[in-house]
């Protein structure tokens, strides 16, 4: 892949008088170096090369979510075809572990050129728009990475384009229990894994029973002298070889990996439509197929009805892939098993469940999901005037209403999240460039006369899509309307077309 050729750098620098830190401009200024911060680097550098941006990125690295998770066997649960982005063929196991994403990441950002554009260890702590300049201003903290003090750090840029996904990096989600403080092993979060930790000959007791938990149980068994999953409810899980026939076959007849890629990429966006249509409209087909392929993995007699029966419909919530069966060949091996439970105490020794069940543990893991965070946990003002996101309503499930000049990449959950961080790309570089041409230098979403009466709902319809960690938090996420462009659709095969498609003349968009 050729790198597009190099922008010229419109940096402006000055002083803030009232705080004596020097300040930066770029026209655009992407937060966060994950999968969705490096791909907007990407697409501004490919469709507007004119800009001048910088990625401000707190950790040490890119990567985000795939640089903090450091848990055993840590791994993507979609297939990389699609979870890689449209521009960089893919070229490995379908699933991958979190090291090889990096790795493709990396190749990305050294490919392009990107790397001169990040900005590592600057953690934003505010942005406060202001109408008069056109302008968001950042404040937040730089670290020296040797010594670890901090110094101020300010920014202003005339669009915000925010990557900093949807959970805090820092700290997982943990329930409390009572008791919790009465045992004597240890207690860990998936999120916060110690690199020292050793497992070997102990009892171990991963509560859950979502992707973190299916990818720990099957890594650790191995390890451990015993490992139990506690899960309160059972999950959907799909296991397949982790390897795609397609791609090895083009790749036999040698055939460019750009055509590999984009071929299966196609063949597994088809595949995954039609999974989620069979899923909405033949749930119970769908549910017993999956059911029947899970007891096959399994020994003779295993009460697949109760350990692996969800309560909930096909894609309700994120189907957790299990790669070659793993979790299912731990089980049969009888190094790994299933208690399905509710935590009634936790005790010295370990766990006491509601039915009465002692299960002793050396090491207790909850696999309990994230902490939602909305916008980074940045203090936003406009025009003076604290933003409280759940006071919005989300436009098309990027930007939001009152807010100017700022988009938030919140990708899919039951396809893969890049997909739409790569159709975001394309649509803020065609937003940059219609306001050029219109000469304007600001746009807000506004309600419409006709949106006026509009019902509004939480970000997600529960009815559709309802995990954990998002309906702990919905009451904080902007609000959804009842048309679609006020809605995240949550559907790809929908807005592959319609945001390409979408009016920004449509009237939801002010610009001045
Ligand atoms: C264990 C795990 C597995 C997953 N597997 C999949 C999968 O297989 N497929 C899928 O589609 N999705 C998956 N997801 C969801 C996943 O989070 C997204 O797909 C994707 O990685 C999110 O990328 P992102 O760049 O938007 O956000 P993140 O990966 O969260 O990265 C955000 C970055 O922004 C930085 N940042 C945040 N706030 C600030 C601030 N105030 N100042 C400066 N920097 C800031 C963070 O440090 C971080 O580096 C998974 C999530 C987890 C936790």
């Amino acid at each position: 892949m050729t790198p597009p050729p190099h922008p010229p750098t419109q940096t402006e620098s000055s002083s803030d008088s009232t705080t004596d830190v020097t300040v930066e401009h770029f026209d655009v200024l992407i937060v966060g170096a994950g999968i969705s911060g490096v791909g907007a680097a990407y697409h501004l550098q490919d469709q507007y090369p004119e800009k001048s941006f910088v990625v401000l990125e707190k950790f040490e690295s890119f990567g985000g979510t795939w640089l903090t998770h450091k848990y055993p066997g840590i791994r993507s649960d979609s297939d990389l075809y699609t979870f890689g982005y449209r521009f960089k063929p893919w070229i490995g196991k379908p699933i991958a572990t979190a090291d090889k994403i990096l790795a493709y990441m990396g190749e990305v950002i050294d490919e392009n050129d990107l790397g001169r554009h990040i900005r590592y260890h600057h953690a934003i702590a505010s942005a406060e728009w202001s109408s008069s300049d056109n302008r968001w201003t950042l404040h937040g903290t730089r670290t020296d990475p040797t010594t670890g003090t901090s110094q101020r750090v300010a920014f202003t840029t005339n669009f915000l384009w925010m990557c900093q996904g949807y959970y805090r990096h820092e700290k997982g989600y943990t329930p409390e229990w009572p008791g919790m403080a009465d045992f004597t092993g240890e207690i860990v979060h998936p999120q916060t894994w110690p690199t020292d930790i050793d497992l070997s000959g102990k009892q171990v007791l991963v509560i859950g029973s979502g992707a973190t938990a299916a990818t720990l149980v099957p890594a650790i068994a191995g390890e451990c002298e015993h490992v139990t999953m506690l899960q309160r409810s059972p999950t959907y899980f799909v296991s397949r070889p982790n390897v795609n026939e397609t791609a090895d076959m083009l790749r036999d007849l040698e055939i460019p990996e750009e055509w590999t890629h984009e071929i299966v990429r196609r063949k597994a966006l088809k595949d995954q439509a039609e999974i989620t249509r069979m899923s909405f409209e033949y749930p119970e087909m769908v549910r017993d197929e999956l059911l029947r392929l899970v007891s096959e993995e399994l020994p003779e007699g295993y009460d697949v009805e109760k350990h692996f029966t969800p309560k909930y419909r096909p894609w309700q919530q994120r189907l957790a892939m299990v790669p070659d069966g793993d979790l299912f060949k731990g089980i049969s091996s009888g190094k790994a098993s299933v208690v399905t439970d509710e935590i009634d105490t936790f005790n010295a020794t370990g766990i006491l469940t509601t039915s009465g069940e002692q299960l002793d543990a050396d090491v207790i893991i909850t696999a309990t999901g994230f902490d939602l965070s909305v916008l980074g946990d940045i203090a936003f003002t406009v025009d003076g005037r604290p933003v409280n996101y759940a006071d919005t309503i989300t436009y098309r499930g990027m930007m939001f209403t009152g807010v100017p000049n700022l988009v938030w990449v919140f990708g899919y959950f039951r396809a893969s999240w890049t997909l739409r961080a790569d159709l975001i790309g394309d649509w803020v570089c065609r937003l940059l460039h219609h306001m050029d041409e219109l000469g304007v230098h600001k746009v807000t979403p506004q309600l419409r006369p006709e949106d006026a009466d509009m019902e509004t709902g939480s970000w997600i319809d529960p009815e559709n899509f309802n995990p954990g960690y998002l309906m702990r938090s919905q009451h904080l996420m902007p609000k959804r309307g009842d048309k679609p462009e006020w809605q995240h659709t949550q559907d790809y095969w929908v807005e592959k077309d319609a945001l390409p498609a979408a009016d920004l003349d449509d009237g939801c968009l002010v610009y001045e």
